[in-house]
C-alpha cells in the first residue's frame, strides 16, 4: 500500500476554510482528512477521484487543451461583449488571471455569489464595517452572537476553532462566553446556545432596528414592535443587555435575505448596531459567517486590482462598477452577451441559459455532458485538492493550499492564462 499523510491542508468545504487537517492518501485517494468533520471529509473524498480520459473537448470532440484555448481566444477575439461569470470556486490566482483576461479582451465580470453578498458589499461600501480576523475573536470575544444562521450544521469547526468552545488567550473556552442565537430556531439541538431568538428572515430588519434603539436607550415602541414580529419584547431586551455586558463580542451574520435592497438594508441595520455597541464603549466587531470555496479572495482580487467590490466591467477600456444590481441571468436574457466565459462553475446552472452565446466552460467538472451549450469545455485540477495557489478566509487571512493529490490537468490559473497569452500574442486590437 502506498501512503503518505499530507499536514496542515486546507479545506473549502465550508466558510471556516479549516488550515490543520491532516489528509491521507492511500494508493492515491484520500482516506482520511484527521478531525472529525462529516461535511469536510465528505468535500475531499466526493471530488478526490479524478476521472480518466479526455480533460479538452471543442464542440463535442476531444481534442489536447492547447486546442481548446486557441478555440476559446478565438471565440473571445470575434467577441464585442463577453462576461466571465463565476471565479468563486477557484484560486485566488485563477481569479487574478480572469481579471486579466477581462481587462485584456474588454469583458464584464459576474462574481457567482448571492443578492445577500452583493448587498453586504454595497453596505460596507457605504458605511465602512467593524471588523477582525477570527483569531482575535478566539482570543477575546467573550460575547458571540450568530445572527441568521445555525454553524453547527454549516460550519462544522466553526465552534470549534473561531468562536464557541475555542480557547483563547484571553479567554477560557465554552463557560467564559455568552453564547447567543439569532434566527434559525432549528439550530438548538446541538447548539446548546445560553440564548435563542428565533426570528424569520421578514422580521430581521425590524428585529435590529429595534434591539438598536434598546442599545441605544432610545425609544421604540415595543407593542408595535411585538404586534408586527410575533416577537417578544423582553427577549430582544436580554439580547441587547447581553451585547450591552460584552468586554468583547463577535455578530457572525449570515445574511436570509433574498433581494438585494433587503439584504443591503439588513447589512446595515447590523453594522450600525455594531458600531452603537462599541459607542457604549464596548469592543463589538461584525464578521460574515463565510461560504464554502474562495469568495473572500475573489471579491478581494477584485477590488486590489480594479478599485470597486462590485461586478465589473472592463468593455469601455478601464474598469467601471456594475452599478444595476440585476441578475447574471438578466442580462443574458436581454441580449447582452455575445460570449460567455464559465470559470469554475459545475455542471448545468439553470441561471445560464445561453441562448446560443458561444460558452467556454473551464472548471473541474466540464465536460460535454455537464455542459452541453459549451463550444469549449477545459477539465481542470480542483482547487485544494489536486490544484495548488491561495485562497482567503471571511476575515481576510490568505491560507496557502497544499493539495494532497496530483493532478494531470492544468490549474484554472493556468487555463486562464494560456487563454490570455493566446489573445494577448495576435496582432491589431481586441473587439474590434
Ligand atoms: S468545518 Fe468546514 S472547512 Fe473545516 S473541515 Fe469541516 S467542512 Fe472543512
Amino acid at each position: 500500500l502506498d501512503v503518505s499523510e499530507i499536514e496542515a491542508v486546507t479545506c473549502l468545504g465550508c466558510g471556516c476554510l479549516c488550515d490543520d487537517l491532516t489528509i491521507r492518501v492511500e494508493d492515491g485517494r484520500i482516506v482520511d482528512i484527521g478531525r472529525d468533520c462529516a461535511l469536510g471529509k465528505l468535500w475531499f473524498t466526493s471530488l478526490a477521484e479524478e476521472p480518466e480520459g479526455p480533460a479538452a473537448w471543442v464542440d463535442g470532440r476531444v481534442v489536447e487543451v492547447a486546442e481548446a484555448l486557441d478555440r476559446a481566444g478565438e471565440l473571445l477575439r470575434n467577441s464585442r461583449a463577453p462576461l466571465l461569470f463565476g471565479l468563486t470556486q477557484v484560486s485566488t490566482e485563477a481569479v487574478r488571471a480572469g481579471l486579466a483576461l477581462a481587462d485584456q479582451i474588454g469583458a464584464r465580470v459576474w462574481l457567482d455569489r448571492t443578492q445577500a453578498d452583493l448587498g453586504r458589499v454595497a453596505a460596507f461600501s457605504q458605511s465602512g464595517r467593524v471588523s477582525a480576523t477570527l483569531g482575535e475573536v478566539r482570543n477575546r470575544a467573550d460575547v458571540v452572537v450568530f445572527l441568521g444562521g445555525d454553524p453547527t450544521a454549516t460550519h462544522p469547526r466553526h465552534g470549534e476553532r473561531y468562536s464557541i468552545d475555542a480557547r483563547g488567550r484571553f479567554i477560557a473556552g465554552r463557560q467564559a462566553r455568552f453564547v447567543a442565537i439569532v434566527g434559525e430556531p432549528s439550530a438548538t439541538a446541538s447548539f446548546q446556545p445560553d440564548f435563542l431568538l428565533p426570528c424569520e428572515p421578514e422580521n430581521e430588519l425590524e428585529l435590529l432596528t429595534f434591539a438598536r434603539s434598546l442599545v441605544r436607550g432610545g425609544r421604540a415602541d415595543p407593542s408595535r414592535f411585538a404586534a408586527r414580529t410575533g416577537i417578544e419584547p423582553p427577549a430582544v431586551a436580554q439580547l441587547a443587555c447581553g451585547m450591552g455586558a460584552a468586554s468583547y463580542g463577535a455578530i457572525f451574520y449570515l445574511c436570509r435575505q433574498e433581494s438585494f435592497a433587503d439584504a443591503a438594508a439588513c447589512w446595515e441595520a447590523v453594522s450600525a448596531l455594531v458600531r452603537d455597541l462599541n459607542g457604549l464603549g464596548r469592543r463589538f466587531v461584525l464578521l460574515g459567517i463565510g461560504s464554502a470555496g474562495n469568495l473572500a479572495g475573489a471579491e478581494a482580487a477584485l477590488t486590489w486590482q480594479t478599485g470597486y467590490a462590485r461586478n465589473v466591467d472592463f468593455r469601455l477600456g478601464a474598469p467601471r462598477p456594475i452599478e444595476e444590481f440585476s441578475t447574471v441571468q438578466e442580462v443574458i436574457e436581454r441580449g447582452g452577451v455575445d460570449a460567455l466565459v464559465l470559470v469554475g462553475i459545475e455542471g448545468f446552472d439553470s441561471r445560464l441559459e445561453t441562448h446560443d452565446v458561444p460558452l467556454v466552460a473551464i472548471a473541474p467538472g466540464a465536460s460535454p455532458s455537464n455542459q452541453p451549450a459549451a463550444q469549449v469545455a477545459i477539465a481542470t485540477a480542483t482547487a485544494g485538492i489536486n490544484g495548488a495557489g491561495t485562497v482567503m478566509r471571511s476575515d481576510g487571512v490568505t491560507l496557502p493550499l497544499r493539495p494532497p493529490l496530483r493532478s494531470r490537468r492544468p490549474g484554472v490559473d493556468e487555463c486562464l492564462r494560456g487563454l490570455l497569452a493566446r489573445i494577448s500574442s495576435k496582432d491589431g486590437p481586441i473587439n474590434a
